[in-house]
């Protein structure tokens, strides 16, 4: 690479740097802290997830479908139960925080811009993610 085209070439990467809009990111980040999950076990073969409902009511999204989707990655039954989630399994902490990021990333985290701030729509089987932010409509995987 001869100077010139060097030259040409740092100058894209700096241009290309000016597009990311990072503060826009960051701020939208630091909005975004959805409540970590609590858990106790009950018995040996059951692990409650005290504060299922609000962090369903943080992600605005159904906690039904949230069960559904939890109930399908972590291979076990689950109940509901006023406001918690009784899981027919033996899950640590870890696991299930890292599921429901899992979740968070699938199912509201947008696509396009990375933004939080967004609605499902139910089309047949599958779900369309709506972003407030960015007006991005994206498919989303359904859960069977
Ligand atoms: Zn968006």
């Amino acid at each position: 690479m001869d100077f010139k085209s060097r030259e040409a070439y740092e100058k894209m990467i700096e241009e290309a740097y000016k597009v990311i809009p990072e503060t826009g990111y960051k701020q939208v980040s630091a909005r975004f802290n959805p409540p970590t999950v609590r858990i106790f076990y009950q018995g040996k073969n059951k692990t409650v997830i005290l504060n299922f409902k609000e962090i369903a009511e943080y992600l605005n999204r159904d906690p039904n479908m949230m069960r559904k989707f939890l109930s399908l990655e972590l291979a076990a039954p689950s109940s509901p139960s006023n406001g918690r989630l009784i899981l027919h399994t033996r899950v640590d902490e870890t696991t299930l925080q890292n599921t429901i990021n899992y979740f968070i990333k699938r199912y509201v985290r947008c696509p396009v811009c990375g933004g939080y701030d967004t609605t499902l729509k139910k089309i047949g089987k599958n779900f369309l993610m709506k972003c407030e932010i960015c007006g991005a409509e994206s498919p989303t995987p359904p859960i069977k």
